[in-house]
């Protein structure tokens, strides 16, 4: 896989829509390239006809992995001026094929213990990546490919989503004093959660929040009997130092749901790469049988799910030497 193979393989996959729930065919094309360059491939079901696509050219103590699920809306590939656009040309069909073309040049040079995991459903939910670790490949290392500007990862915060529910109490709006207003009493909540201090990180900085979703009220002229918001916290440390802090501060006024938790995760960094704390989460966290993990990517992740998603050809190619380097370097290690 020669650089002009690279990018003429990662233009093909980014021209295939494979918006979450869509993956099956891009991940057929993945399969039968993977086949044709002499790796054993397993499709593993995830759900419906979706899968995930695993390639070894041997028992792999480093597993190079990514996802090839986009999120909405398909846009086909464009080359210009060496920056290549499209949805997914950094997160993460740019990814994927300078993940082949290291392990092409590693296998090339007899190495065949680096092994490829490319799954399904990682902005949503992650279900590939959970599927994925019901295999115990044995593998020591995962380095996972998101984008990260091709710094290795120090960290990534976790999330916490909460639903704040509001009950009151639905009267005539000309008569307040019968009803009890559940907006307001949601208002309360949001206001006072501004004065809270969140836990912090020396390396994550301080735990952020979105007040992402808002609903409430019946009428314009009913007090409102219920409200809810969603709240997506970005975390630094446990949930639950979160969860206290909501309880100890606005539990009198809102219930307190949790309806996602995913862990902050701590990465291991090689020596001689530029490293960095990163806000978003991985597939990580879901991978954990899969070996101890990296985190590397070219691309930004100011672009990724925007509809100015693009990546230097350049920062593609210097991915795929970083990802030799980075197995190179692993291999020496136990793990
Ligand atoms: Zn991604």
């Amino acid at each position: 896989v020669d650089p002009l193979t690279q990018v003429a393989l990662t233009r093909r996959l980014i021209d295939i829509d494979s918006t979450s729930g869509r993956e099956a065919e891009a991940g057929r094309f993945l399969a039968e390239t993977l086949r044709r360059l002499g790796y054993e491939v397993t499709e593993q079901p995830v759900a419906g006809d979706r899968f995930n696509v695993v390639a070894s050219a041997g028992a792999p103590h480093v597993v190079l992995s990514t996802h090839f699920d986009c999120v909405p809306p398909f846009f086909a590939s464009r080359e210009d001026a060496g920056v290549l656009h499209g949805r997914g040309s950094c997160d993460a069909k740019g990814t994927i094929l300078a993940m082949i073309a290291a392990a092409e040049r590693l296998r090339a040079n007899g190495e065949r213990r680096v092994g490829l995991l490319f799954v399904v459903g990682e902005e949503r939910g992650s279900e590939g990546a959970r599927a994925a670790n019901l295999i115990s490949p044995g593998s020591r290392f995962l380095i996972d490919g998101e984008p990260t500007d091709n710094r290795l990862g120090t960290a990534t915060r976790g999330v916490y989503r909460v639903k704040l529910t509001a009950a009151g109490r639905a009267a005539h709006s000309s008569l307040p004093e019968l009803g009890v207003s559940a907006i307001e009493k949601l208002l309360d909540a949001l206001t006072a959660m501004r004065q809270i201090e969140w836990p912090g990180d020396a390396a994550m900085g301080r735990t952020h929040y979105t007040v992402g979703l808002i609903s409430g009220g019946v009428a314009p002229n009913v007090i409102p009997p219920a409200a809810e918001a969603e709240v997506m916290f970005r975390t630094v440390g446990d949930y639950v130092d979160v969860r206290r802090l909501l309880e100890r501060h606005i539990g009198a006024l809102v219930q307190l749901d949790d309806v996602l938790v995913v862990p902050p995760v701590r990465l291991k960094t090689v020596s001689g790469i530029e490293s960095a704390a990163f806000a978003f989460t991985t597939d990580i966290p879901w991978l954990d049988r899969w070996g101890t993990p990296l985190l590397l990517g070219p691309g930004s992740v100011r672009v990724a799910h925007t509809d100015d998603e693009h990546v230097a050809i350049a920062d593609l190619l210097r991915a795929s030497d970083l990802y030799e380097q980075l197995a190179l370097t692993l291999m020496s290690q136990a793990g």
